[in-house]
Formats: C-alpha cells, structure tokens, sequence
C-alpha cells in the first residue's frame, strides 16, 4: 500500500483489540497452534494491494495457517492460490501466487482485503466480530479513490459489504448491484470446501473475475 490513508488504516489495524476472542486465538495460534517451523504473523492481517485500485476483493477472513502466519491476506494458502493465481491469469498479478511478505507480490489495479481481519477458529466468525471490523472494511473501501467494483466471497464479505454500501439485498453467486458509483458483485468463496467440491469451478471463476475487471476497468457493462 502506498497512499498515506491506507497506510495510517493499517497501523491502526495493527494495534485493534476489539475482538478478545479472534486475538486470542490468532495469537495463540502463532505461538502455540503452528503447523509451519517459520515465525508466524498472529496479528490483524491488513489489506494488500494497488492504491490506485478498481477492484477491490473481500473475504471472510485470514486463515489460521495463511494470512494469519503471513502477515497478508490470500498468502500462504489454498484459497490465495486460486484468488492471486486468477489475478495472474488475467494479468493483474506478477506472480502466480503468494507466498510470503516480501516474494515481490504486486497486482495492479486490484485491493484485497478480508471482512474480518483476525484469523477466526474454524472460519467462522461471530455477527459482533463482523460488526467491529466493519469500520476497517467502510475506510479501506473509502480509502480506495479509484475504485469502482467490489467482488465480495461468499455470504458473509457481501452482507457485511452491502451493510457498508447501504445495500439491502441477498447473497446470490453471481449477484450485480450499483451502489451509486460502485458495483458489488458476489462468487462462491473460492475456499477448499467449494472448490473441491466443485461448486466453483477454476473456469467459473476466472469469469467471474475478467467480468469483475472488465466493469471495473471500464470494459463494459451489463
Ligand atoms: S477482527 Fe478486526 S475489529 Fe476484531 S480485533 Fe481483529 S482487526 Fe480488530
């Protein structure tokens, strides 16, 4: 991140404490819960991206072994590889996939960020967790002076994005909506439980997200 809006938001996400329950857990999966001999994160895991963004990407949440060890969303993971691979595949990303902070990862044109931005246990995440990030998801958003589309994955990034947008509307894969001079657009979350299970398939979603960047980018619009 560059601009000095996304980089006062991240500090401030840095040193949040609103949520005891997803700290404690991030925290004691770092020190105690590891699955890999490196250092892990264990902090709120701030968004990563183009400051000049038009797309904006939202997920649920870091991943206990993913962005929650690498200290950045869609790193590190099953759920990354298909999230950065695709960017790469349509050539918004320079690598393949993201490894770890500091591999040289730049996308252009696109922001990733999580609804909420501490590793929950078992992915789930409570209504007031959603609440309390909501603030760090509205800034991002409005941090974000370029952007035009906001793909959210899965139910919970497009109820808490709507809610942001003053939207009232429900999840549907697929779904487009204008929100004044933003789109919000919603997929399956492309996490192991969906994409193995074949209910997002690789070609679905690289459709997903070309049609994503081509209404950001100004290709066209349905
Ligand atoms: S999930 Fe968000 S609001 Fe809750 S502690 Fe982490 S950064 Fe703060």
């Amino acid at each position: 991140m560059s601009s000095g809006k996304l980089w006062e938001l991240r500090e401030e996400v840095l040193s949040c404490n609103l949520c005891p329950r997803l700290r404690a857990y991030s925290s004691w999966v770092a020190k105690e819960g590891k699955r890999f001999k490196e250092e892990y994160w264990g902090k709120p895991v701030p968004g990563f991206g183009d400051a000049e963004a038009k797309l904006a990407i939202v997920g649920l949440a870091p991943a206990a072994h993913g962005g929650n060890r690498t200290g950045r969303p869609f790193t590190g993971d099953e759920t990354g590889r298909w999230v950065i691979g695709g960017l790469y595949q349509l050539g918004l990303s320079n690598l393949k996939e993201g490894k770890f902070r500091g591999d040289g990862l730049a996308l252009r044109g696109v922001f990733l960020t999580n609804t909420v931005l501490c590793a929950p246990p078992q992915n789930r995440v409570r209504r007031e967790e959603v609440a309390n990030c909501s603030r760090y998801l509205r800034e991002t958003l409005r941090s974000l002076p370029k952007l035009r589309v906001v793909l959210t994955l899965g139910s919970v990034a497009f109820n808490a994005v709507a809610e942001v947008l003053g939207i009232d509307s429900k999840f549907a894969h697929g779904t487009l909506i204008h929100a004044g001079e933003l789109i919000l657009m919603s997929s399956y979350h492309p996490s192991p439980l969906n994409t193995r299970t074949g209910r997002l398939s690789w070609n679905q979603w690289i459709e997903i997200l070309r049609h994503a960047w081509k209404l950001a980018s100004g290709g066209y619009e349905d």
